[in-house]
C-alpha cells in the first residue's frame, strides 16, 4: 500500500523526507517552551511536541497545565513559526486544543479510546496516533481506522514501543511495526525512541534503527534540565545533546534512507 502524506502546518510528513519532532515531555513554562522552541529550530526540528494534558501514572504526580498549557503552545508556535503537537486524553479536551495546536495527539493509553478516536474523526486537524503498549499492529491500525471511518484520513502513526519482559529499557521498541504499518496501513510512522527506550543513552540507536526500517520521522524529548524534568526527564536531551542528535538523524535522513 502506497504510504499517504500528512500535512502538519507548513510540514509534511510521509513525503519521502524524514520529520524531526522534539520537545518537552510535558510543557512546564513559558521559558522553558521557548528555550526549547529556540535550540529546536536551531536544531533543524521541523515539529515541536509538548504535553499540556499529562497522562501520568501516579495520580499525585505533575498532571501537566491543561488549558494554561495550550495557550504557551499556541503563544510560542506563533514566535518560532513552528507547528506544535500535543496530547489530548479526553473529547472535552479536543475543543480548547483546537485553536492552539497544529496536530493532535493520542497517547499509548487512550490508543482503545473508542469515543475519543471517533471524534477526533470529525475535526479538521492532523491525528498523532501512538500505539497502545499493548496493541497488536493490528488493533493500533484498526484504532487509525475509527478516525478514517469519521472523515479524518490525516492520521499520523507512532511507535513507541510496547511491553514485553525486558526490564532494562522502559517498553521495548518494535522494529517491525514500523515497515508492517507502513505497508499494511499506508500511514505515515513516527518512531518514539523516547518512550520505547525510557533511557537517552540509547536514543540514537533506536532511531536510526527506526530510519532504517523506513520510518517517516523520529520524536524525541528534551528538556533544559532533564534531571530537574516534571515528566520523563531519565529519556530527555539536555539541549546540547539534542543539537548534537538532531545534526546526526538529519544527515542522515538527507540520505534517503527514509525513502520507500
Ligand atoms: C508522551 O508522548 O509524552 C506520552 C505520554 O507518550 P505515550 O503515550 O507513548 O506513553
Ligand atoms: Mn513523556
Amino acid at each position: 500500500m502506497e504510504v499517504r502524506s500528512v500535512q502538519v502546518g507548513n510540514v509534511t510528513i510521509g513525503g519521502g523526507k524524514g520529520v524531526l519532532i522534539a520537545g518537552p515531555c510535558s510543557v512546564e513554562s513559558l521559558e522553558m517552551l521557548r528555550t526549547i522552541a529556540a535550540a529546536a529550530v536551531k536544531s533543524g526540528v521541523s515539529i515541536l511536541r509538548g504535553g499540556s494534558f499529562k497522562p501520568r501514572t501516579s495520580p499525585y504526580s505533575f498532571q501537566g497545565l491543561g488549558v494554561e498549557g495550550l495557550h504557551l503552545l499556541d503563544r510560542v508556535r506563533r514566535e518560532f513559526s513552528i507547528p506544535v503537537v500535543s496530547e489530548v486524553m479526553a473529547v472535552d479536551q479536543i475543543d480548547p486544543s483546537l485553536g492552539c495546536v497544529d496536530m493532535i495527539q493520542v497517547g499509548a493509553r487512550n490508543m482503545h479510546n473508542f469515543p475519543l478516536l471517533s471524534a477526533l474523526g470529525r475535526v479538521d486537524k492532523p491525528v498523532l496516533l501512538k500505539r497502545g503498549f499493548m496493541a497488536t499492529i493490528e488493533e493500533w491500525l484498526m484504532a487509525a481506522e475509527y478516525i478514517v471511518k469519521e472523515g479524518n484520513d490525516r492520521v499520523v502513526l507512532c511507535e513507541r514501543g510496547i511491553r514485553t519482559f525486558e526490564p532494562w529499557t522502559r517498553n521495548t521498541l518494535d522494529i517491525s511495526a514500523v515497515p508492517l504499518a507502513r505497508m499494511l496501513g499506508g500511514y505515515p510512522v513516527i518512531v518514539d525512541p523516547s518512550h520505547a527506550s525510557g533511557r537517552r543513552d540509547i536514543l540514537e540507536p533506536l532511531a536510526l534503527a527506526g530510519l532504517a526500517a523506513g520510518a517517516d520521522g523520529i520524536m524525541l524529548e528534551v528538556h533544559p534540565d532533564p534531571d530537574k524534568a516534571l515528566s520523563d526527564g531519565g529519556q530527555s536531551l539536555s539541549i546540547p545533546e539534542l543539537a548534537q542528535l538532531a545534526g546526526r538523524l538529519l544527515r542522515r535522513m538527507a540520505q534517503g534512507d527514509n525513502e520507500s
